[in-house]
């Protein structure tokens, strides 16, 4: 049994882990693309959006006690996830990205939905304001991908039947 305020932290922490996991992912399907320019500059937007939000997770977690000396092990939790969504290197890579992309932001608004939730119940309404403006990022990302999705495959599905072009990434 933990209390409301451990069990924050430990959410906290899970989603400075997940932050951290999506940094390696976002980082390695930007530097893989090369013929979508504007996905490619979207992910490298969403890159740096996602750095500063894994350093305020720090700084709510550092502000109300926590270590973060752990969080380098806490990390591997979402090793195995996300390897299993970015680590589809096949021939319509473009389109797995954006499909592990899109599932992705979908977990990290579940997670601060649930941050916001849990600072409410404990009064840290620093925390809750923190998570609320993450909220609205990863709703934005998660609104451009989901916009995104079928005008890219169709793109790529164009790029595919010409034999000049490369459309895998
Ligand atoms: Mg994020
Ligand atoms: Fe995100």
């Amino acid at each position: 049994m933990a209390s409301p305020e451990e069990r924050l932290m430990e959410w906290l922490r899970d989603a400075h882990a997940m932050e951290r996991q999506a940094e390696t992912m976002l980082s390695s399907l930007a530097s893989r693309i090369e013929n979508y320019p504007d996905v490619k500059a979207k992910i490298e937007a969403h890159l740096g959006t996602t750095r500063q939000q894994a350093s305020l997770l720090q700084d709510c977690i550092e502000r109300r006690g926590g270590d973060t000396s752990t969080i380098k092990d806490l990390a591997a939790k979402f090793v195995a996830f996300g390897q299993g969504l970015s680590g589809i290197f096949v021939g319509d890579e473009i389109i797995k990205g954006a499909m592990a992309s899109y599932t992705f932001e979908q977990m990290e608004i579940a997670a601060y939905r649930i941050l916001i939730a849990a600072a409410e119940q404990v009064g840290d309404r620093e925390t809750s304001a923190v998570c609320a403006r993450i909220l609205r990022e990863e709703e934005e990302m998660a609104r451009w991908l989901s916009e995104n999705l079928a005008p890219l495959t169709q793109r790529y599905l164009v790029r595919e039947a010409a034999p000049e072009l490369e459309a895998q990434h």
